[in-house]
């Protein structure tokens, strides 16, 4: 028995379409899901047994000679919730099989080449689950905002992301793009819970506050990301952040389509199996 049902799926009811508007989301809603938190909780421990099982199928299929991977691609401002959708959502299956990645301020090293480069360098290998905590986003985003290349640069980098995208998709890995969105006022709370609680300040960093006063202009550089690479293969995903439970149930459900469009089974053996059951019983 599964717990709760939604009334429209996460992939439909999240996912950016043409016209989609920033401006109008309530990051609070808890979109396709009208049942309690509790049940919820309950969907998630379920769904998580079946994010597990489909996960080691495609483990063992890349282990077999499949070339088929996931990569989550998380983006959201500071506090959006995105280490708590690792901890939580990716925290239910086999850490062999998920390959994580942050990406920070590139270092001297990425800096010296483009910046496609350290991303690249990332996806993950045939039968993993790839994450993304950030991702080639920020070179839209933070750098845009902040001016750090000059426009012209930027500007292309849509259409880049788009070919980038797409040749990696067509490699066999399944793209899941997922924008977290909290509230200015639930981001503020944030904040200031990781001030106030000790173990939290290592999560904190003076910066986040100068992103914070730039939020206007963070908006409008998601809405070009989610106007302008929000494709059929590799389509947007904006999920609500503030009820952390409806966040990493959706993701969770995200996750779960996109397994299950892969119809994975079992790696057929590369041997005899009853010649080796005879082996066996003939052994001491
Ligand atoms: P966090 O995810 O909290 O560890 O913070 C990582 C920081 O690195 C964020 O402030 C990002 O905006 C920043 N960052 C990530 N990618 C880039 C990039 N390509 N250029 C500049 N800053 C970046
Ligand atoms: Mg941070």
């Amino acid at each position: 028995m599964t717990a709760g049902r939604w009334t429209t799926p996460a992939h439909e009811v999240l996912r950016v379409g043409p016209g989609f508007d920033l401006a109008e989301l309530d990051p609070s809603a808890t979109p396709g899901w009208s049942k309690s938190r509790s049940t919820a909780e309950e969907r998630l421990a379920e769904q998580g047994e079946r994010l597990s099982d489909l996960q080691e199928r495609l483990f063992a299929e890349g282990r077999s000679g499949g070339s088929r991977a996931v990569l989550l691609v998380l983006q959201g401002l500071d506090t959006a919730g995105k280490g708590g959708i690792v901890r939580h959502v990716l925290g239910m299956v086999d850490p062999q099989g998920v390959s994580l990645r942050s990406f920070g301020v590139p270092t001297p090293e990425e800096r010296a080449h483009d910046y496609a480069w350290r991303i690249r360098n990332a996806l993950p290998l045939p039968g993993k689950i790839g994450v993304f905590d950030r991702s080639h986003y920020e070179d839209v985003l933070v750098v845009r905002v902040n001016e750090l290349v000059p426009r012209a640069v930027w500007e292309t980098r849509y259409d880049e992301i788009n070919a980038f995208e797409a040749e990696v998709a067509a490699s066999g890995t399944t793209l899941v793009k997922v924008a977290l969105m909290v509230s200015q006022e639930e981001q503020k709370e944030r904040l200031r819970e990781r001030l106030e609680r000790p173990e939290k300040h290592w999560k904190y960093n003076p910066g986040d506050l100068d992103v914070r006063a730039k939020w206007p202009e963070y908006r409008e550089a998601y809405q070009a990301v989610l106007d302008r690479t929000s494709t059929e293969l590799a389509p947007w995903y904006v999920v609500p952040a503030d009820s952390k439970w409806y966040a990493r149930l959706a993701v969770t459900e995200l996750l779960l389509d996109a397994l299950e469009e892969l119809d994975l089974g079992w790696p057929a053996a590369d041997f005899d199996v009853e010649a080796e059951k005879a082996r066996l019983d003939a052994m001491p």
